[in-house]
């Protein structure tokens, strides 16, 4: 059954998330603009039901309900995390030109890169938004960021056995817990800004230099470390691969700062790369007793050591190290709040006047356009995937 037969208008699909995604592509705050701008909604029955969104609130904003199917079909499907055909699950509803919008880490998923283009289908990678300023709506990689920063530290400060703040009371003085924040990109200052919200004594560091004044500006200290990286930095403003010799030596500076915190938050990421160790085991073995780690960088293989993915690892000399892979599925309300308007963002620059309207000289749409046609269009994740194949 389709939803919407009758209807000339494109239909935009939110299916339900991959099994244990808490989070909805869209929420019904943002279907009223969607609708009038010329498109429809339809959403899978329960499809936000994880994230606080009940169907009722839908329809009542004016999305259509309908199965998975109905979602799944629709000419643009929109989703949280990944495109949704990783063993090529779901290929079989596609159409060739169909659109399909997420989160999808193609530097990281060849499969689902050759699947896209073998069916035609027109991927577009939220993850891979331009960071320029006109594109700041879109940019789903820091709205979730920003709640992996804050969660990271509530976590830390559940499984601390102390409090965050200085209290001077009659049963004594309690020292503040230090908190040592790793890469100062957009997790890591919600990091920063969390801790001290919760008045904890904070220090960050990070191998950009231009990251002291925003360590700074939060109130927290700037570890300079005595390395100079040269040039750390690629032209759109992420991190570089350092190489081994640069990595050795900040793990031996790491190791002074960590045996003396109580928290350290670890943030740091190089896109198309896995996450660089930056905490060895061995700096593991001189923290305190109690103090806890909690790696933001595990999906990516983790900035310690000894981060297993999804499990607490707690270690002999009782540090706690955390690795979740999907801290923005936790608070998956606020985190779909604002995906949801990253999504209605790049669907005003992509559908004018109730048409599809890719225009691939415009740089967020060629930065973000995947596979259309057949092909894999993106640089950068062709070269990849070439390289992958190569090896
Ligand atoms: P990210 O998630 O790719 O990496 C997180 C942080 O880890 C980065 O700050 C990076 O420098 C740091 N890092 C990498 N290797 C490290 C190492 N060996 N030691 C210490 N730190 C290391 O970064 P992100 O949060 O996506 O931000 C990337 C860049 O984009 C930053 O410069 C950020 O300010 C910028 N940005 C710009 C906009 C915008 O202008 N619209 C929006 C968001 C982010």
């Amino acid at each position: 059954m389709n939803v919407v037969a009758e209807s000339t208008r494109i239909a935009v699909g939110v299916p339900r998330g991959s099994p244990g995604e808490a989070r909805v592509a869209l929420v019904p705050l943002v279907v009223p603009q969607l609708v009038k701008s010329g498109l429809d909604v339809i959403v899978e029955r329960g499809a936000g039901v994880s994230a606080g969104f009940p169907d009722a609130d839908y329809a009542q904003d004016g999305a259509h309900l309908g199965t998975r199917r109905d979602a799944l079909e629709a000419e643009i499907v929109v989703r949280v995390r990944g495109w949704g055909f990783d063993g090529h699950g779901n290929l079989d509803v596609s159409h060739p030109d169909q659109v399909i919008i997420a989160l999808a880490d193609p530097l990281g998923s060849p499969d689902a890169v050759r699947a896209a283009a073998e069916h035609k289908l027109v991927t577009l990678a939220l993850d891979l938004v331009p960071r320029i300023t006109r594109a700041q709506a879109m940019d789903a990689l820091s709205s979730q960021a920003t709640v992996t920063g804050y969660k990271a530290v509530v976590l830390a400060a559940d499984r601390l056995p102390k409090m965050f703040p200085m209290l001077t009371t009659a049963a004594g003085t309690i020292a503040p817990a230090q908190v040592f924040v790793v890469g100062a990109g957009v997790a890591g200052l919600q990091a920063i800004a969390t801790a001290r919200r919760l008045g904890a004594v904070v220090q960050a560091y990070d191998v950009r230099p231009a990251a002291q004044e925003d360590i700074e500006s939060l109130g927290a200290r700037c570890i300079l470390l005595p390395l100079a990286p040269g040039d750390a930095e690629d032209q759109s403003g992420y991190a570089k691969e350092l190489g081994g010799a640069f990595y050795r030596r900040q793990q031996e500076l790491m190791a002074q700062v960590v045996a003396g915190v109580d928290v350290v938050i670890t943030t740091a990421l190089i896109p198309g790369a896995p996450a660089p160790v930056l905490i060895t085991a061995e700096a593991v073995e001189g923290m305190q007793p109690g103090s806890v780690i909690v790696d933001c960088a595990a999906e990516k293989g983790g900035n310690c050591e000894l981060t297993r993915a999804d499990e607490t690892v707690v270690t002999d000399n009782r540090v706690t190290i955390l690795g979740p892979t999907n801290l923005p599925s936790t608070l998956p309300h606020d985190a779909s709040l604002m995906y949801s308007k990253n999504v209605a963002a790049l669907l005003g620059l992509i559908v004018k006047d109730g048409r599809l309207a890719l225009d691939r000289e415009d740089e967020i749409v060629r930065g973000i356009l995947v596979t259309t046609g057949g092909e894999i269009v993106h640089r950068r994740v062709r070269q990849a995937l070439e390289e992958a194949r190569d090896d």
